[in-house]
């Protein structure tokens, strides 16, 4: 018997070819038989899918449309199946609580004034500019 792959005389009973190590096979069957199978991938839950880098810019974008964008912000942040798209919707409230926020500071810097004068400021700057 020679090795399929080298064609080195191999000694019966032997498993593997001593010349380059190749697996002896014996049978027609065997010939065919691929020598090692590749690992099936692991299936991944639905509730644990990646999203892609387009999901993220799509879903981001469809958060930012008003008032449709909040109520599917409140259902895919509590009722989503994956958790993936679950936690992204969470970490929109982070920038919507920031949002507000600064909203709130920019109220409160129009309301006792602090900003008076400013707008007119800047425009006297920019015709001082043009003269
Ligand atoms: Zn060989």
């Amino acid at each position: 018997m020679f090795c399929s792959k080298c064609g080195k005389e191999v000694k019966p009973g032997m498993k593997f070819c001593d010349g380059c190590g190749y697996p002896v096979k014996t049978t027609p069957e065997q010939q065919n038989e691929p020598i090692f199978t590749p690992a099936p991938a692991p299936v991944v839950p639905e509730e644990n899918r990646p999203l892609g880098p387009w999901a993220y810019f799509g879903y981001g974008l469809l958060f930012s449309l008003p008032f449709v964008g909040f109520i599917l912000l409140i259902v895919f942040s509590f009722a989503g199946r994956n958790v993936n798209r679950k936690n992204f919707a969470r970490s929109y409230w982070c920038w919507l609580i920031l949002l507000l926020a600064f909203a709130l500071i920019f109220v409160v810097l129009v309301l006792t004034g602090v900003l008076r004068g400013t707008a007119q400021g800047v425009t006297q700057w920019i015709q001082s500019l043009r003269l």
